[in-house]
């Protein structure tokens, strides 16, 4: 079995730690305010700037991963459930080595891979991945259109409301998507 995940909202709490940048400024700013895809969209009155800044920041700065994730990997591999961890992320390519380092601090002893692509569904069919974790809609889409592989939706915000993916609120929810898959 092969499954992939995204770097940004289903590693990495991005949008949160964008959230609490922003918050320095614009104090009314929630998680749960974003409802489509960038925060630009559902926050009109933020200058772009300010946005931008802040998610470069985030991406730059992001340390900690969303609960649990460390835990579900190192399960995936001491099990032999997968014997290599595939990050797909469309990071841009010049936080190639800081987003290496971010994931290595946190999964030192879990052997992993890390893509740059902003188009993720040519790797995906190329490594014939099983299962792709994202939380983007539009990414799921194309996944599900032009791969073999089932993209699976994190729960967050901005994807609410779309059933034609499954769907799991969290990392407890990866891991029991991927052993019921097995059984
Ligand atoms: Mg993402």
């Amino acid at each position: 079995m092969k499954i992939g995940f995204d770097i940004d909202d289903v590693f990495f709490p991005t949008a949160q730690n964008i959230v609490n940048i922003i918050n320095t400024l614009y104090p009314d700013v929630l998680l749960e305010g974003i409802k489509t895809y960038g925060i630009e969209e559902s926050y009109t009155y933020i200058p772009k700037y300010i946005i931008d800044n802040a998610v470069e920041r985030a991406v730059e700065e992001t340390e900690e991963p969303i609960e649990d994730a460390i835990d579900v990997l190192r399960y995936f591999i001491n099990n032999k459930i997968v014997s290599l961890i595939y990050f797909i992320t469309s990071r841009p390519e010049n936080t190639r080595q800081r987003t290496l380092e971010q994931i290595k601090s946190n999964l030192s002893d879990v052997p992993f891979v890390i893509y740059h692509k902003k188009d993720k569904t040519n790797t995906i069919d190329r490594l014939g991945l099983d299962y792709f974790f994202e939380d983007r809609v539009d990414h799921s889409e194309k996944i599900a259109d032009s791969t073999k592989c089932t993209p699976v939706l994190f729960d967050r915000p901005w994807n609410q409301n779309v059933y034609e993916f499954h769907r799991v609120e969290d990392w407890k929810g990866i891991c029991s998507l991927v052993i019921n898959h097995l059984a």
